[in-house]
């Protein structure tokens, strides 16, 4: 299994390409902050599959991430007596215990969850869906998973 930092150096060489690809042949640019933040997205989304690892870097960084919205949301609780602010850190631990029971390189490998994890990225801009696409793709590929 290779580590975070080679999933994302190989986004960035596989972007790279895209993108230099995409300069030179379609005269196709970006601006910069489409650049940088569609760059955020797609290193995140490369490591995004191993969320199935128990000791991964994105289990850790969902784990500390869902733990502060579920303060947040229970804080607000407090003050806002909205249940929904219940419900929210309830899925996030219950979307985390389920992860225990994910097998590595199962469902969270596939390209069908790529695709769903990306799409709502379009509510943002349709950029970021396809850096996020190649971030997980690009995933997959250094798995060898795509081509199974
Ligand atoms: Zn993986």
């Amino acid at each position: 299994m290779p580590s975070y930092k080679v999933h994302i150096f190989g986004y960035l060489v596989m972007v790279g390409i895209l993108l230099l690809l995409s300069d030179k042949l379609l005269n196709f640019h970006l601006s910069i902050e489409t650049l940088i933040f569609g760059n955020i997205i797609g290193i995140l989304y490369s490591i995004l599959p191993d969320m199935d690892t128990p000791s991964s870097k994105m289990r850790k960084i969902l784990g500390r991430l869902f733990l502060a919205a579920s303060i947040i949301c229970l804080l607000a609780f407090v003050f806002l007596r909205r249940m929904e602010l219940i419900y929210i850190p309830l899925m996030l631990i219950l979307f985390l215990y389920l992860l225990w029971f994910s097998r590595h390189r199962g469902l969270f490998h596939t390209p069908i969850i790529g695709i769903l994890l990306s799409l709502p990225l379009y509510l943002i801009d349709l950029y970021y869906v396809g850096f996020a696409i190649i971030g997980f793709f690009s995933h997959l590929v250094l798995d060898n998973e795509v081509f199974r």
